[in-house]
């Protein structure tokens, strides 16, 4: 079975293995992104290998909504961000993810779609690679933050 970077990654989570994990909820797992050119860039993996949301069936999917919510939440009590951008797309990797970024008012682009100056070229987000080290402290805070 072809399995893409989230699938391995999913398969990390299960086994305990994955160094940026916060929260294991019921249907997913919350972690913190490979980069951090945005401070708490943050995914929720579902758990399951499922490419479309419609196709999760509707209890686990109102489930998951639960769980997105509550990963919102956290992170907004964490950062108090200006505005906090939720991407489901899945074009490159056919399995359900969310990428949950903090935008802040101090980024000279935050009315722009993440990600604006490094799909220009402008920023190489290898400069930004999360180390799980130095983000730890900000993982123990966005932890304490689910379900407060
Ligand atoms: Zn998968």
């Amino acid at each position: 079975m072809y399995k893409d970077v989230i699938c391995k990654r999913v398969d990390l989570c299960e086994k305990g293995k994955f160094s940026l994990m916060i929260h294991e909820f019921k249907n997913s797992f919350f972690v913190i992104g490979d980069h951090q050119y945005y401070r708490g860039y943050s995914l929720l993996y579902l758990k399951k290998h499922i490419r479309e949301l419609h196709h999760v069936p509707k209890a686990e999917y109102l489930e998951l909504c639960e769980e997105l919510y509550e990963a919102s939440i956290a992170l907004e009590k964490t950062l108090d961000p200006w505005k906090l951008n939720v991407m489901c797309i899945g074009n490159q990797t056919p399995h359900i993810h969310w990428h949950l970024i903090p935008r802040y008012k101090d980024d000279k682009n935050h009315k722009e779609l993440p990600m604006y100056e490094a799909t220009r070229g402008e920023v190489d987000l290898n400069d930004y690679k999360t180390n799980s080290e130095v983000v730890k402290p900000l993982i123990d805070k966005i932890r304490k933050n689910i379900y407060q």
